[in-house]
Formats: C-alpha cells, sequence, structure tokens
C-alpha cells in the first residue's frame, strides 16, 4: 500500500473539540472525522484497525462454537413492547416511523430480535444449546455523547447471544463466554480487570464487565488484592466502623437554626459523620420512599433501583419532601414517619444514640436508636462504597479504587425475554419450557479508543502488534532512487507475501515529515532506507514500543527475516 495513494489526512496540529487523549490522536492521525456530535467516519487507516480488534474477535467467538449472522439494523415496535422495553429504554432510543406510520427503533442492542428469530426457529432440546453473534451498528442517543469514538451515539459492537435447554447448561457456558473474553483482552494487549456488574436495562441475574485501566476511564472499580473486583455501582464493603458500646440515651431534639447538610450539623454539634443518619426522600417509579444511609455515605441509587425492581429512582422534589416530612427541605428523619415505605442500608441500623433531623424546621434530634426509636420496612446494602471500606470477600484488607473503560459485558439473562417473548422449547418428555439466555456485548471501536488511550506517548500512537493497521511502514528517503526503490519494493513483496501489511511512504517529502507520521500512525516497526546506507547494503530498523531511540542496521534480507520473527511468520 503506497501512502501517497491512501486517504491518510494527518493533521500536526491537535484538534479543537475534542476532549480525550486517544479521540484527539486518531483524528490526527487520519483515522476518523466527526459527521456531528456522537457520529464519526471511519477513514481507510481507521477502518484497517478496525477489522483487526475485529477479526481478534470473530476468531474467538468461532473457537467457542459460535455462528456468525447479520440482523437488520431496524426493529419493530411491537416487539419492543411486548419485553416492555420500548417504555424502559427512555430517550437513548432512537425512534421513527416509517410511510404508512409504523413505529420502529433503530437497534441500541438486539435481544428483542433474536429472540424472535429463535423462537421461530427452535422447537426442539435437540437443537439447543447454540451461539449466535454478529458485528452490528448500534445506535445510542446518548445524554452525553463524548470521548470521540468512546461513547458515541453509533458505534459498532459485537453482540452474542447464547441458548441453553437450563439455567446449569448457561453457567457452564457464561463461564466458557467470560475465558473468551479474557482471550480476546489479552489479544487486544489490554491492561484490565474484570469486575462484577450490575446488569442495567439488559437485565438479568449475574453480569461482568471487562474493564481497561485508564486514568481517564468513565467507570469506578473497586477492588482488592485477594481478587474481588466490582464496578462501584455495585461493588459491596463491610462497614468500617465499630462503635464503642455506649449507654442509650433518650432521644433529644436540638436547634440547629442555619445548618441542615450532615457536614454542617456535624460540625455544629461536634459530632462525627458516622453518627448521622442521613435521610432521603426518593421517587421509586413515582412513588414516595424514604432511604436511610449512614452520614458518610451515599445512596448508591443503581443498588436502590435493582432492589426496588424499579424501572426509576430519582430524588423527589421539594413538595414531595414536605409532603413526605410535613417539614421543609433539610430536616428529615425516619422518626415518626408513617405511611411510607423506609428503606435503611446496613450501616445506619447499627449506629448508637444517632442524630438525625427532626421533621421539624431547623431542629434535629440526638440519641435515635434503631427498633427503639424507628425501624425499616427493608434493611440492605444500598450505599455506595467509599475509601477505608473493607473487602466483602477477604474481609481484611481496604477496597481500592482504579478508573476503567468498560470495553465489554457478559451477563446470564436467564429467561427475561423468552419469557415475555415466549421463546420456548419442547424438552425429552415433550413439556414445553422457556429458553435460557446468556447475552454476550463487546464494544469494537471502543476497544480501538481504549487501546489508544493506554498505549501512546507525545508522538502518537503505539499499536500493539496485534491491532496495528499495518506491522510495518518502509520510508524510503527517495522512493526515486533506483536502488532505493528496488530494495523497497523487494522487502515489502516478501512481507506481504508472508501476510503482514506493509505501508510504504513514497511520498515526496521530507524524511523529518515521514518519521513523524509514521510516529504518530503508531506503525510498530520502521524500515528506513536512505542511499547512503545503501551504500554498505544496510537499511535501519526501528521499533515504536520498545527502545524508541535504538536503530538496528540490518541488511535488506535480515530486516526481511527479523520482522518475519518478530511476527512468528
Ligand atoms: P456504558 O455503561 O459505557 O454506557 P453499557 O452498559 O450501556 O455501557 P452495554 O449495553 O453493555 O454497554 O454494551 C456493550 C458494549 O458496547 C460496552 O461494553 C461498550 O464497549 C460498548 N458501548 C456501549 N455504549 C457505547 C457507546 N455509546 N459508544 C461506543 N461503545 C459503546
Ligand atoms: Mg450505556
Amino acid at each position: 500500500m503506497l501512502f501517497s495513494k491512501m486517504l491518510i489526512p494527518t493533521l500536526r496540529e491537535t484538534p479543537q473539540d475534542t476532549d480525550i487523549v486517544s479521540a484527539k490522536l486518531m483524528i490526527r492521525a487520519g483515522m476518523i472525522r466527526k459527521l456531528m456530535s456522537g457520529f464519526y467516519e471511519f477513514l481507510p487507516l481507521g477502518l484497517k484497525a478496525l477489522r483487526k480488534v475485529e477479526n481478534i474477535i470473530r476468531e474467538e467467538m468461532n473457537k467457542a462454537g459460535g455462528q456468525e449472522i447479520v440482523l437488520p439494523l431496524l426493529f419493530p415496535k411491537d416487539l419492543w413492547l411486548q419485553t416492555g422495553r420500548w417504555n424502559v429504554y427512555g430517550k437513548e432510543l432512537f425512534r421513527l416511523k416509517d410511510r404508512k406510520e409504523s413505529e420502529f427503533c433503530l437497534a441500541p442492542t438486539a435481544e428483542e430480535t433474536i429472540t424472535d428469530l429463535v423462537r421461530k426457529e427452535v422447537k426442539s432440546y435437540k437443537q439447543l444449546p447454540f451461539m449466535l453473534y454478529q458485528f452490528g451498528t448500534k445506535f445510542r442517543d446518548e445524554i452525553r455523547p463524548r470521548f470521540g469514538v468512546m461513547r458515541s451515539r453509533e458505534f459498532l459492537m459485537k453482540d452474542a447471544y447464547s441458548f441453553h435447554a437450563d439455567e446449569a447448561d448457561l453457567d457452564v457456558y457464561y463461564k466458557q463466554m467470560y475465558d473468551v473474553y479474557i482471550n480476546i483482552c489479552k489479544r487486544c494487549g489490554f491492561k484490565f480487570r474484570s469486575v462484577e456488574a450490575a446488569s442495567g436495562a439488559i437485565g438479568g441475574s449475574q453480569s461482568c464487565e471487562f474493564m481497561v485501566l485508564a486514568d481517564t476511564g468513565e467507570e469506578e472499580i473497586a477492588w482488592c488484592n485477594c481478587g474481588y473486583g466490582a464496578n462501584s455501582e455495585k461493588a459491596e464493603s463491610l462497614v468500617a466502623v465499630s462503635y464503642q458500646e455506649e449507654e442509650l440515651f433518650d432521644m433529644q431534639e436540638v436547634l440547629t437554626p442555619e445548618v441542615c447538610a450532615v457536614s454542617d450539623v456535624s460540625k455544629f454539634l461536634n459530632l462525627p459523620y458516622e453518627k448521622f443518619i442521613k435521610t432521603m426522600v426518593y421517587l421509586a417509579d413515582g412513588s414516595p420512599i424514604v432511604v436511610l444511609v449512614r452520614g458518610d455515605y451515599d445512596v448508591n441509587e443503581i443498588k436502590l433501583q435493582s432492589l426496588l425492581g424499579a424501572n426509576e429512582v430519582v430524588l423527589a422534589d421539594e413538595q414531595t419532601i414536605n409532603f413526605v416530612t410535613k417539614s421543609p427541605k433539610g430536616f428529615a428523619g425516619p422518626v415518626g414517619l408513617k405511611d411510607v415505605k423506609i428503606i435503611a442500608d446496613i450501616s445506619v441500623i447499627e449506629i448508637p444514640n444517632a442524630v438525625t433531623g427532626a421533621n421539624k424546621k431547623k431542629i434535629h434530634i440526638k440519641n435515635v436508636n434503631y427498633n427503639r426509636d424507628y425501624s425499616a420496612d427493608i434493611v440492605a446494602d444500598i450505599r455506595k462504597v467509599k475509601k477505608g471500606d473493607i473487602c466483602p470477600k477477604c474481609k481484611k484488607e481496604n477496597l481500592k479504587f482504579s478508573r476503567g473503560i468498560e470495553i465489554g459485558h457478559i451477563f446470564k439473562v436467564g429467561t427475561k425475554y423468552s419469557k415475555s417473548l415466549n421463546a420456548t422449547y419442547l424438552d425429552v418428555n415433550g413439556k414445553e419450557n422457556l429458553i435460557v439466555m446468556g447475552c454476550y456485548g463487546i464494544g469494537v471501536t471502543r476497544i480501538l479508543a481504549a487501546t489508544i488511550e493506554q498505549s501512546h506517548d507525545d508522538n502518537g500512537i503505539i499499536w500493539p502488534d496485534n491491532i496495528a493497521p499495518f506491522e510495518v511502514v518502509i520510508v524510503p528517503i527517495n522512493y526515486a532512487h533506483e536502488q532505493t526503490k528496488e530494495v523497497t519494493n523487494k522487502i515489502y513483496r516478501e512481507l506481504s507475501a508472508k501476510g503482514l501489511d506493509v505501508l510504504i511512504d513514497d511520498r515526496d517529502e521530507r524524511a523529518g515529515i515521514k518519521f513523524k507520521d509514521a510516529d504518530l500512525i503508531g506503525v510498530p516497526y520502521r524500515i528506513t532506507i536512505g542511499e547512503k546506507g545503501l551504500l554498505n547494503n544496510a537499511v535501519e530498523l526501528k521499533s515504536r514500543a520498545v527502545d524508541k531511540n535504538a536503530i538496528k542496521l540490518l541488511s535488506p534480507q535480515d530486516v526481511i527475516n527479523e520482522i518475519l520473527k518478530i511476527y512468528n511468520k
């Protein structure tokens, strides 16, 4: 491939409206261009890298017995109504109508369509289990499209779905797919962690996310040296404070004139946060509930939502707070509350002589004790984990926190979709059963961005060997020079013949510019061919990743052998 013939519009300057290094570099390297917010064009170089990722995933899916298919990108409203997701998915779903006013959505994920396909085609247990997968464009009207193709509104996902006769069979396959995902991450060269996750809009009993470690990651991971790891949306912890035995006093109202936030009342009363009950009023699918967490914790709305099985949990407006607590915002507490469901975090009920709002303007109550002065309808883990919390697995070490980019997510979906769409099979005894499903997604476009986020320097991208759009770039200092051209073409022919992607920078540019571009687009190996070197039968070999300043002088044949050895060809 000749550089001069390829559309690789590299840029010297950093593009203006990009917010993350991978997006900047993808644009500067001429891999992508932005059409509009959240929509990107993939240029030849970008697509070549994307295909490399796709092929790694395809090979691993095929090894796991997957069969590749292609589903339409437009889905009928009716199927989405049957599973209830037409309403649940909300504004993230792109919706449209055809000329007959029939309604559709653009695929954000394909459980409905695949379950519909399978319910029509599977009749007997003899057809199970199997796995189907596709590389499909997905559309999600993200509230905040950002970070280039990392969080875009149109992206490429590999989505896979497995179908089983029972949970036990799904359990076995889920483990196998877990290993497949670990392999994909390794082959992409990631530093990563797999973590327990909340199942979100897809639903199901167990799910695991694959997180590429990067400071710019949008996700927070809580982990421990013992092997525990969870998305902090889902992470559990042991309550870190144990209280001294103390006498339980009678409740006592205290005037707290200008203060209502825990931080202020804590200062005012000179008591630590751990002595406070934070009382929050929420609306769960429109109904008010009261949620209690210890003063040093925050409510984890995702845990709360899944505990209640609610579609939506949001903080209540002031009017609802007034109605529930009969007092202005800022003075809520559980004592004396009636006709409202109270959900307490487990950290709350252990506090001796706690402080909380009195449901009266400017007043708090001291010495509040669980069971004696208030109770809760549900006591559960509904708090966000935080620094200092103890690992729930080894029960010894403090949890550590890292940031990560979620590149893949696998779910045990169970019968959620087969139930609503009535996808069944007949078992050995001729009895009808629901098909049990697993669901496995990986963001192909996001993997590219995550790779760059993890692997770059001031000069540009540093592709891992497996994903590089080109494995080798040959830089002839003067391609018009006959012997240079001959040697360039020989190396090109021999490496290409072994299946390597080789780029010849044949442009009539200064060597410095060609070197800068080679570094920017991140090609792992650069071979430089100059007239002077050829006088001694020598060309230069330089690696982008390893020992960046080291240049080896080799004969053309040795350089070919060396590269073939590196790539095991
Ligand atoms: P996130 O929490 O980042 O929004 P998600 O939980 O919505 O992700 P899934 O529905 O599990 O994502 O989709 C599977 C994979 O698709 C994700 O692991 C991610 O790699 C990719 N993905 C999801 N949303 C986007 C997006 N807006 N842009 C690019 N890739 C995405
Ligand atoms: Mg999402």
